[in-house]
């Protein structure tokens, strides 16, 4: 038999026998079935009976919000380990409140470690292949390059953003909703590891030196294979945030036709529609000139 859910509310603490339950002045749900735990005395859900205890508390248990306790690096790995291997755990946080800051500079972090290596990319190719850099150079100029880098930023800008736009569904709580999109913040984290692929990558520009061309195509394939492997992540991880959102609601076709159609809009205008315009902008320039 499963213990009788009892309800106090109003009541900032209360102790049942030997267990103390700590009662939260937030909203905190069952993952199971969305139940509203505030103010309940019993460790099983009233409405689905699961044991509840673990999520009782409003206190969030991302590393990350604790950073300022356990230090930056620490709670950021942690939390990247958390997001990439332990999804369910991550995921259940959608029962208590997340912290909408503290995910945007999770983000914030995760966006530069996840450019930073595109740029010394380029600084590995002037280095390691004049020749090839050259041949970039005089394609565009410096401006064309700039133009590049931008271009690759903003499509790391876009794909680790829309989701926070696009999980929204009526038929969920708004606080669950707020909560979900928040928590897509996070799910960027394994385009922290970007840095692998472009090793590889700078690695097959060093060797496109050697005269046997299999190994810099090996090198450059490994980076490819990383890069994916790390974008199917993010986008399970995602697709995991939206399931549990709307756990109780049921199909999330909608929410997914719309995440792939921002998607593939915001990583064309991106690496496509904005390269373009630059380039058009700069042949009016020159025919102004000419
Ligand atoms: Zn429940």
């Amino acid at each position: 038999m499963e213990p009788t859910a009892q309800l106090a509310p109003g009541v900032e603490q209360s102790t049942v026998g030997d267990n103390t339950n700590v009662l939260t002045e937030e909203d905190v749900y069952c993952p199971a079935c969305g139940y509203n735990l505030r103010a309940l005395v019993s460790d099983r859900c009233p409405e689905c009976a699961l044991d509840v205890a673990f999520i009782k508390s409003a206190e969030s248990l991302l590393p990350w919000v604790h950073r300022a306790r356990v230090g930056r690096l620490r709670a950021y790995l942690v939390t990247v380990w958390m997001v990439v291997f332990r999804t369910q755990r991550f995921c259940l946080e959608m029962s208590r409140p997340v912290g909408e800051r503290d995910a945007r500079a999770f983000r914030r972090i995760t966006v530069l470690l996840a450019f930073l290596p595109f740029p010394l990319l380029t600084l590995a190719l002037a280095m390691l292949r004049p020749d090839g850099f050259d041949a970039v150079l005089h394609f565009g100029g410096p401006g064309y390059l700039a133009v590049m880098h931008a271009a690759v930023l903003a499509a790391i800008l876009s794909v680790t953003g829309v989701p926070y736009y696009v999980i929204r569904h009526k038929e969920v709580d708004l606080a669950r909703q707020l909560r979900a999109a928040a928590l897509s913040l996070y799910c960027c984290a394994p385009l922290s590891i970007m840095g692998a692929a472009v090793v590889f990558a700078v690695g097959g520009v060093a060797a496109s030196r050697l005269a046997n061309r299999d190994w810099d195509l090996a090198l450059y394939s490994v980076a490819l294979g990383i890069f994916v492997v790390l974008m199917v992540i993010v986008l399970f991880d995602v697709q995991r945030v939206i399931w549990w959102m709307l756990r109780e609601t049921g199909s999330a076709l909608a929410v997914n036709v719309k995440l792939c159609l921002f998607w593939c809009l915001s990583v064309f205008l991106s690496l496509v529609a904005f390269p373009a315009a630059a380039a058009y902008g700069v042949i009016l320039y020159y025919s102004l000139r000419a």
